[in-house]
């Protein structure tokens, strides 16, 4: 299985690696620091050169227990060295939109007493679901804007901690994380990757992420739907 660098590292831009397999548009590889798509977040896209010969990365998926590279033109052979370089401006967008995310999300927690049911992570414009959340109006909009910005002026230290299983679900139960998201990780996984933002929130999570509070700026929300079954999803951007 591809060794995921992100893991341990969410500013690595640049990694050396090897060619394991390769399919007609795409290759696989021992190591990557690229993020596949996943828990909501979007890929990564980037570029891989062997040297000789540069191809651009266009999405990155878990297919077939595979971590496949989808590549703009043929694949490089099985046993290439190859130098992969991640498209930082969209990655580090994500970063910054996914801790928002979460704050956004405990926020709701606390305030409103909702759960969050989905997210989708991406440059540009991120969303996420919440339920129960019938309505969600103007001034609704303006308070929790107002108060997950103050969480964000507080400059908090982000942090990413590998624990045993067992351990991570004492820790999150009593921090308040939502034991829905505990439910779904299979039982397979014994080591649970713990995203802790100060005291503020703790979750379990293996995206990527900013090292503080700051480096994300401020949250605009925009509009929300209702998409049904007390469920209403809100949008959200990110200003300076
Ligand atoms: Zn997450």
């Amino acid at each position: 299985m591809t060794e995921l660098l992100h893991m341990n590292d969410n500013y690595l831009r640049e990694f050396d690696a090897i060619v394991e397999s390769a399919g007609k548009d795409y290759v696989v590889l021992n190591r990557t620091a690229f993020y596949p798509e996943g828990g909501g977040q979007s890929s990564d896209h980037g570029t891989l050169t062997n040297g000789s010969r540069t191809v651009k990365v266009l999405d990155v998926r878990k297919e077939e227990r595979e971590i496949r590279h989808k590549l703009d033109g043929p694949p490089f052979k099985i046993g290439s060295k190859i130098h992969g370089e991640i498209d930082w401006t969209r990655r580090y967008e994500c970063m910054r939109f996914h801790t928002c995310q979460h704050i956004l999300s405990r926020y709701l927690q606390l305030k409103y007493n909702v759960e969050t049911v989905g997210n989708m992570i991406k440059p540009e414009e991120s969303r996420a679901d919440y339920s129960p959340l019938e309505a969600f109006d103007d001034e609704m909009k303006r308070k929790v804007e107002v108060g997950v910005n103050e969480i964000l002026n507080q400059n908090i230290d982000v942090k990413i901690q590998f624990m045993p299983r067992s351990v991570a679900i004492v820790f999150l139960q009593e921090r308040g994380y939502q034991t829905r998201y505990l439910e779904m990780v299979p039982n397979s996984v014994q080591e649970f990757r713990v995203l802790i933002i100060g005291d503020f929130d703790a979750a379990s999570c293996a995206g990527t992420h900013v090292r503080n509070t700051r480096e994300i700026g401020h949250i605009q929300i925009g509009k929300s739907k209702n998409v049904g079954a007390g469920k209403r999803r809100i949008y959200f951007k990110l200003i300076d």
